[in-house]
């Protein structure tokens, strides 16, 4: 979900707030609030509509001061985008931010509608402010009245209070949505993620699911679930975390391979729950739209065009909606047929890319129900020109050979497809529990394809010297080999091209000989028996075979034809999983070529012109 950072100190805050909140602006966001509270108690809010930056003018024209506060990013889900529903919600002396949704909001509302507080919101969060302001009457404490609310809150969350009479604390509470706390010296802060902290601090204490804390200037109490007091480990924070620091890694193509894990676990934060995706949290009007959804007009280019070529056999085989996926600089030159009720996707890592964004304009005019983005840049022209947009948070994206946004966006597609077959009764909740239990898996499984990281350097060298190279794959890892022959094109300058394993005989056969090395993805899948039919194809024409297989597929590897045996995953994850190994064998190649790889010649990040 969006941001939140918290401060108690003795210096005023509102400008380290203010700052926590710009190092979040990446996840995207709608609106922005802060409530500082001096010492006298004197507390104030500020909020507004947009950017960060109006925050920022609005809290130095207020000269907001003190040394207690809260401040919050909103990406709605509950209620429009606007001032009255940004964060921080009151109820009396308390002030709340919250990440993520409270999804028995109505039945709260209602009950304390009943005991006479009075909404002035139309978010799911107001429903905390006056649960803790009336726990809190009761309660010996603020760290009690917290206690007492999360165990009547349903649903995933990260949520900070303040009592406006007591400025020496504020309380938080973790339950699916993260939450760190940011030691300092004599003073203490909190955040949603710690790059919001790293100007004021690199020690850093992540809370764990159902803890509750209470942070003072110099003590920080945790409690968990059950109410006992809990120790939680202490870590330093290396440099590497900035963006713009390659850290230990010497590209930043590697580095962005590596944070694979981090960035999707950032992707699915607060959009899963342990058995279902929380379509609302793809924002407000995802629910609405998807449900109606006929068809998919997926628009992208390089990267993120393989991207939606890979989900597109997500988007029939399990939402059910058909699914065209063209390239940007071709759709809009040419003259198509809108099909009743298609929502336009458009995929790109910066938002920028001016064919994408010329084909969204375009197609605006010629009937789409809707337009949504995939995106990894907030506020970038495609997340603002669309009628929604899903943020693939995957942190800034440095190297020009796309990484992490590509296999972000097929993890927020995935999340997408579910959505779309549930709201439309085609995917069952035995379904919807096995896809998201795959997706909880993601990160370790990419963890374990990083580990082959040794192994696949050992195979660049046999590359280095070659001009041409293969790549093959069935179904949905057909796409995955374009992405990988792209990849290798990209940054070793190595010619490379993809095929659909079956379309071998129908001419690129021709091309096989000893100089043509050929890499092949194989899963075990229902079409193992054809590939490896396919396999055999190129073996007997006297071909250098790299078969990157599951464990269990049943190849044995000879001197022309190396088995690289990945361990299973899960079918649904798994075309994720095989990028990984494949953009590992490019650097390696172009490390070995001695290429700019986080430059390559010719090309540039984001493709601003046509
Ligand atoms: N559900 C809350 C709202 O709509 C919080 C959204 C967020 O995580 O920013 O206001």
């Amino acid at each position: 979900m969006c941001g939140i950072v918290g401060a108690v100190a003795q210096r005023d805050v509102a400008e380290i707030l203010v700052e926590g909140l710009r190092r979040l602006e990446y996840r995207g966001y709608d609106s922005a609030g802060v409530a500082v509270v001096d010492s006298e108690s004197n507390l104030t809010r500020v909020r507004r509509l947009g950017k960060v930056q109006e925050l920022a003018d609005a809290v130095n024209e207020q000269h907001v001061a003190g040394g207690t506060g809260i401040a919050h990013t909103r990406w709605a889900t509950h209620g429009e985008p606007s001032e009255a529903n940004a964060h921080p919600h009151m109820s009396g002396d308390i002030a709340v931010v919250h990440n993520g949704i409270i999804e028995n909001h109505e039945e709260l509302r209602e009950l304390l509608t009943g005991r006479g507080y009075v909404f002035t919101s139309q978010t799911d969060t107001e429903v905390i402010a006056h649960l803790v302001e009336w726990e809190l009457r009761t309660s010996a404490s603020l760290i009690e009245a917290l206690q007492k609310t999360a165990k009547q809150l349903e649903g995933a969350y990260g949520t900070v209070a303040v009592d406006r009479k007591d400025p020496s604390r504020i309380v938080v509470a973790r339950s699916g949505s993260p939450i760190v706390i940011g030691l300092g010296v004599g003073e203490n802060f909190l955040a949603s993620d710690q790059l919001a902290l790293l100007n004021v601090t690199r020690r850093f204490i992540y809370l764990e699911e159902g803890d509750i804390a209470e942070i003072t200037r110099r003590e920080v109490s945790i409690f968990d679930a059950e109410g006992n007091a809990v120790e939680r480990e202490e870590h330093e924070s290396n440099a590497e975390h900035d963006a713009g620091d390659k850290g230990k890694y010497r590209h930043f193509m590697q580095k962005e391979i590596f944070e694979q894990p981090t960035a999707l676990i950032s992707t699915m934060e607060g959009r899963l729950s342990a058995d279902s995706v929380i379509t609302n949290a793809i924002g407000v009007k995802a629910e609405e739209i998807l449900s109606k959804v006929e068809h998919v007009q997926i628009i992208a280019c390089g990267t993120s065009y393989n991207s939606g070529m890979a989900a597109r056999y997500w988007f029939e085989s399990i939402a059910g909606v058909s699914c065209d996926v063209e390239i940007a600089s071709e759709f809009r030159y040419r003259k198509f047929v809108t099909r009743p009720n298609s929502l336009l996707v458009t995929l790109s890592q910066s938002g920028e890319t001016a064919d994408t964004l010329a084909a969204l304009r375009l197609a605006k005019e010629k009937g789409y129900m809707a337009a949504m983005t995939i995106c990894n840049v907030a506020g970038s022209s495609l997340v603002r020109e669309s009628d929604f947009a899903f943020m693939t948070r995957a942190g800034t994206e440095i190297g020009v050979a796309s990484t992490k946004a590509f296999t972000t966006q097929l993890a927020a597609m995935l999340m997408m497809v579910v959505s779309i077959g549930r709201l439309q009764g085609r995917v069952d909740q035995a379904q919807e529990t096995e896809i998201v239990k795959a997706l909880h898996e993601l990160p370790t499984a990419i963890e374990k394809a990083l580990a082959f990281d040794k192994e696949i350097e050992a195979l660049a060298p046999d590359f280095a010297d070659k001009h041409h190279t293969l790549f093959l794959g069935r179904g949905e890892y057909y796409p995955i080999a374009m992405e990988a022959s792209l990849k290798l094109k990209e940054i070793s300058y190595i010619h490379a091209e993809a095929y659909a394993a079956g379309e071998l005989k129908h001419g690129p056969l021709a091309l096989i000989d000893a100089d043509m090395p050929v890499v092949v993805v194989a899963p075990n899948n229902d079409l193992l028996e054809k590939l490896k039919s396919n396999v055999e194809e190129v073996r007997a024409r006297g071909g250098l075979l790299y078969v990157f297989a599951d464990e269990e597929a049943g190849f044995e590897g000879d001197e022309n034809m190396k088995i690289i045996k990945m361990p299973h995953v899960s079918e649904i994850i798994a075309p994720i999983f095989y990028t990984v190994p494949m953009q590992l064998l490019s650097y390696h190649i172009a490390l070995i070529k001695g290429t700019d790889v986080d430059q390559p010649r010719n090309l540039a990040k984001a493709v601003t012109v046509e």
